[in-house]
């Protein structure tokens, strides 16, 4: 391990390697956990970071020990030059590993051009089977192009294809096993995300979103369910699935949270770092990056430290659980998640 990357361990040991890189706010969905069925309150597009920008960025990070990176949003397929984001973070000095975060709507006609710009894979967000539920989850109808965009991240090898599935009361649980079977036959890898305090409409409640334990009892019944123990770093607790190969996974961020063990930062559209969804604290880059009072150099070494302050002032955990939590002023769609 070089010296520079002991600059991205916080104040509690956890060495930093995987940052989250929100390319826009904006979405072709309204998924109802995320954001309301008019929420328009996007940044405006001068706020975002330029692609120059982002890469000026990316690269520090990697210099400072970031190894893995996944573009995320938003919808991160929406930003119009994302094949070539793709293409010049795959050849930066030291290429991190490199995935995507999607809805998978633009996937048909990207999915191959993103892999041979040199994206690994892809995590496609798909939390129902049923077309007419897709239309009232995300009030558009598009579940036939996510289909599509499935099938052409399948033959482009974007593997493997992981599915994150969240589930809500009364609207989508009662489709768990369903969605198990369905990834086996497809060959994806299945992960459900317990809802989060993160939405623009404040419709998360604690009491009766689904739970780790919940998903683990509807689950049960139909599979005989293994842990898998090599966790690592990695958010989703895994299960062998009838003595695997094939797994599940299952991210309980608000039940079992697994802080202790984050290696994750997080970078806004907007060029804002942070330490954590939750942190209502964030680092200004693109303040830095646009300053025209600083050379090159000193740009590059003022963003160097802020990379180091936002890890140092990271918190043990992310407290959604005290009392005293507060939701950050941003929603998911405009963190990244
Ligand atoms: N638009 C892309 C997508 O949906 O995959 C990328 C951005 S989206 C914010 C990233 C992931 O966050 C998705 O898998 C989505 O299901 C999840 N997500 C959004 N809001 C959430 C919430 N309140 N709780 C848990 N997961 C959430
Ligand atoms: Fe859009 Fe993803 Fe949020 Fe759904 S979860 S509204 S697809 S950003």
């Amino acid at each position: 391990m070089g010296e520079l990357r002991m600059t991205l361990v916080d104040s509690y040991g956890r060495i930093h390697r995987d940052i989250r890189v929100s390319l826009t706010d904006r979405c072709n969905l309204r998924c109802t956990y995320c954001m309301p069925h008019d929420f328009a309150a996007w940044m405006p597009s001068d706020e975002l970071l330029t692609t120059e920008e982002l890469m000026t960025v990316l690269e520090i990070g990697v210099s400072l020990g970031i190894e893995e990176v996944r573009l995320t949003g938003g919808e991160p397929l929406l930003r119009p030059d994302i094949v070539d984001i793709v293409a010049r973070i795959n050849s930066l000095p030291n290429p991190p590993k490199l995935s995507l975060t999607t809805n998978g709507i633009r996937l048909a006609e990207l999915a191959q051009p993103l892999k041979d710009a040199g994206l690994e894979r892809v995590n496609v967000s798909l939390d129902t089977l049923d077309a007419e539920r897709f239309k009232k989850m995300t009030f558009r109808d598009r579940f036939d192009d996510v289909m599509k965009g499935l099938k052409a991240a399948k033959d482009a090898e974007l593997a493997p294809v992981k599915i994150n599935t969240v589930l809500m009361p009364g609207v989508n649980d009662d489709e768990a096993v369903a969605l198990v079977k369905w990834s086996l036959d497809e060959g994806f890898k299945l992960r459900f995300i317990e809802q989060m305090p993160l939405d623009a409409g404040g419709i998360w409640d604690r009491l009766t979103m689904k739970t780790a334990d919940d998903i683990f009892a509807a689950l049960n019944p139909v599979f005989s369910l293994t842990p898998v123990e090599t966790r690592g770093s990695a958010p989703a607790e895994e299960f062998l699935i009838n003595g695997g190969p094939e797994t599940v996974g299952i991210i309980a961020s608000v039940t079992r949270p697994f802080c202790g063990a984050c290696d994750r930062l997080r970078l806004t559209a907007d060029g804002q770092l942070r330490s954590c969804l939750f942190a209502t604290k964030e680092m200004d880059l693109r303040d830095v990056l646009r300053s025209t009072e600083l050379t090159e150099e000193q740009k590059r070494s003022e963003i160097e430290a802020r990379f180091s302050k936002t890890v140092i002032s990271k918190l043990p955990g992310h407290g959604i659980n005290d009392p005293s939590f507060i939701q950050p002023a941003r929603p998911m769609s405009a963190i990244g998640g």
